[in-house]
């Protein structure tokens, strides 16, 4: 079996700096809020060029600490996109704000800048923008947008750690960034983590604070925070695969290249737009043979996925925002159309190929007609 991601041959690799940099926690006999937990703060800013970088217990609470940290609740609406995992939207409504959704550009699969200041209410306090499989989203537009309407603007960069936008990295653009390192993210922990980056220094105490407890200081509690902190074995072993990841993500581009060299001709391949560092957290086809395709693929022993098979206006956690099927045709047709190959770091030469001439085999036959 090709699998979508093989962990197990990630950690081969790197077996005995992870082994070593677990012990070394282990023998420190600190775990929460220690060295390991700077440091690897100190990194991330370096990557992403920020001032500040502050370790979370996964992505969705770095999400959901930004939000905080920036006042919105009840009464706000935030704009964002119907294409995303869960989460994204999910922790708007988590503070008692309102999701509003604005579809995708079809081309890069991230929000539609020319859509989105239709969508701006009295009400709107910020956007949330994620560079969806690695690719940034069009920050230009959206950072004007954001500027002529003084709305903040949240980078949900959990898929594109270390993808950049005319040569500056992502993460770097918004008030605040989130990445996630849940185990299969381009930078994946060995269980769950997060980070915020920003460069506003009220910003990084708030969040600093509400991570753990809204406590500056010891015993004395500010704000009502919670419990949501990066642990000092995870960042020891995220330390060790960071040296990585620049060799990882070329690797990853190496190999959406060869497919779409190998598949253009037979489904719609991925689009790098202009001025974009795609760093390929996925890989995805369109085809309008999609769901036999992938039954295909899994006789022949390939793993694919639909990210996403249920855009979130369609979400029944969300039917009491009042969204109805052909409200966002973008993001409607995508979920309808695509698939997501196998792609990480080590998948071998031999696998690729396996995939590309199963496709071949099963769509050569056929006559795409979109
Ligand atoms: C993974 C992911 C999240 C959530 O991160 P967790 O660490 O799983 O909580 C949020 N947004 C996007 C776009 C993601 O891919």
């Amino acid at each position: 079996m090709i699998p979508l991601i093989d962990l197990k041959k990630e950690y081969e690799e790197l077996k005995k700096q992870i082994e070593a940099a677990i012990k070394g926690v282990l023998e420190s006999g600190s775990f929460i809020l220690g060295e390991k937990g700077k440091e690897l703060e100190k990194a991330i800013a370096n990557l992403i060029g920020t001032s500040y970088a502050i370790g979370v217990g996964n992505g969705t609470d770095a999400l959901l600490l930004s939000l905080e940290a920036l006042g919105i609740g009840p009464g706000d609406e935030i704009i964002t996109t119907p294409y995303s995992f869960f989460a994204t939207a999910e922790v708007i409504a988590r503070v008692g704000a309102t999701p509003v959704f604005v579809d995708i550009d079809p081309e890069t699969y991230n929000i539609n800048p020319d859509l989105i200041e239709e969508k701006i209410s009295k009400n709107t306090r910020a956007i949330i923008v994620v560079h969806l499989f690695g690719q940034a989203a069009e920050m230009k537009p959206i950072m004007d947008i954001a500027n002529s309407y003084r709305l903040q603007v949240i980078e949900d960069a959990c898929q594109a750690m270390g993808a950049a936008y005319q040569g500056k990295p992502v993460g770097s653009y918004g008030e605040i960034a989130c990445f996630s390192f849940f185990p299969s993210k381009n930078l994946g922990a060995y269980g769950d983590g997060g980070m915020v980056v920003t460069n506003d220094e009220a910003l990084y105490e708030k969040i600093s604070a509400l991570r753990n407890h809204g406590s500056y200081k010891k015993y004395v509690h500010t704000c009502i925070g919670l419990n949501s902190r990066l642990d000092e074995i995870q960042a020891a072993i995220l330390q060790v695969k960071m040296e990585k990841l620049p060799q990882w993500n070329q690797k990853r581009r190496e190999i959406a290249a060869r497919y779409s060299k190998n598949l253009a001709n037979l489904v719609h391949t991925p689009i790098i737009a202009e001025g974009r560092e795609h760093i390929f957290h996925q890989y995805c086809i369109e085809t309008e043979f999609r769901d036999e395709l992938a039954e295909f693929l899994y006789q022949q022993g390939i793993a694919t996925a639909i990210y996403y098979p249920i855009p979130l206006h369609l979400q029944q956690a969300f039917c009491h925002l009042g969204y109805r099927t052909g409200d966002f045709p973008a993001a409607e047709q995508t979920a309808k159309r695509i698939l997501a190959l196998p792609i990480y770091p080590m998948l071998a030469e031999s696998q690729q190929e396996r995939v590309i001439t199963s496709i071949q085999q099963y769509l050569g036959g056929k006559n795409e007609t979109t």
